[in-house]
């Protein structure tokens, strides 16, 4: 028996038990939303996501979701695991969406898609996401300069955002407006300010491929420094001096 096959199998009989009882034959005949709903395709998305140790298979960022490039029987019910693949939602979306935000049908195209992702993202572990950081005066410029292809990994939109709900930020900061991240892929700007006082630090306005900081007066938050120091922290971001 395999790993997953062993991790599930009570749910599997449960599960074999339930819809028996409901007069289906097989798992095929039972509605798709409520197979996911069941013990069992929690117990084998989790299995899934645990064997990557959670990280997305394509871009190594949180694994959330369990995508399936086969709905055979034996993957449907935790019997076989080549067929499935634990990935964070965006990465699923590029799967599972063309970019005219058409639902692609074909498990065959889906397939190539993810060979194309994981391939681009070992070239982005290789080369690196690379940004240049720039100050002048109150104005702090971080630039992507690279592979246009990796901003569908990384694009200072999200990184905008990431650098923006860091914790060690958060600590001594509050964002008045409502902030998320579609928000700042509207290429929008998010106002921060002082959680205290109220008194307004930065606004911080991100598009595809930059991200602008611009301080007020008032500001004495080391915002350069705090952003270098987070663009370090990740190990896909290379800054160019
Ligand atoms: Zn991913």
């Amino acid at each position: 028996m395999s790993p997953l096959e062993e991790h599930t199998s009570a749910h599997r009989e449960k599960f074999i038990r339930r819809i028996e009882k409901q007069g289906a034959k097989s798992v095929f005949d039972i509605p798709y939303e409520n197979y996911l709903r069941t013990v069992l395709w929690t117990a084998i998305r989790d299995w899934v996501v645990e064997s990557q140790s959670g990280k997305c298979a394509i871009c190594d960022h949180k694994a959330t979701e369990v995508h399936h490039h086969d709905y055979d029987e034996a993957t449907l019910l935790g019997q076989r695991s080549s067929g499935l693949v634990g990935l964070c939602a965006r990465c699923h979306e590029l799967i599972e969406f063309d970019e005219s935000r058409t639902k692609r049908e074909s498990l065959q195209d889906k397939r190539a898609v993810f060979e194309k992702l994981a391939s681009e993202f070992g070239r982005l572990k290789q080369e690196g996401f690379r940004v240049t950081v720039e100050s002048l005066k109150l104005t702090i410029n971080l630039d992507f300069v690279g592979n246009e292809d990796f901003l569908k990994f990384i694009e200072c939109s999200s990184l905008a955002y990431r650098f923006i709900i860091n914790p060690s930020l958060r600590r001594e900061m509050k964002f008045p407006l409502p902030l998320g991240r579609e928000k700042l892929q509207q290429n929008s700007g998010v106002v921060i300010s002082l959680r205290e006082s109220g008194k307004k630090m930065a606004a911080i306005k991100a598009t595809p491929t930059s991200i602008q900081i611009k301080l007020t007066k008032t500001c004495v938050y080391p915002f350069e420094e705090s952003l270098r120091a987070f663009l370090e922290l990740d190990p896909f971001i290379k800054v160019i001096q």
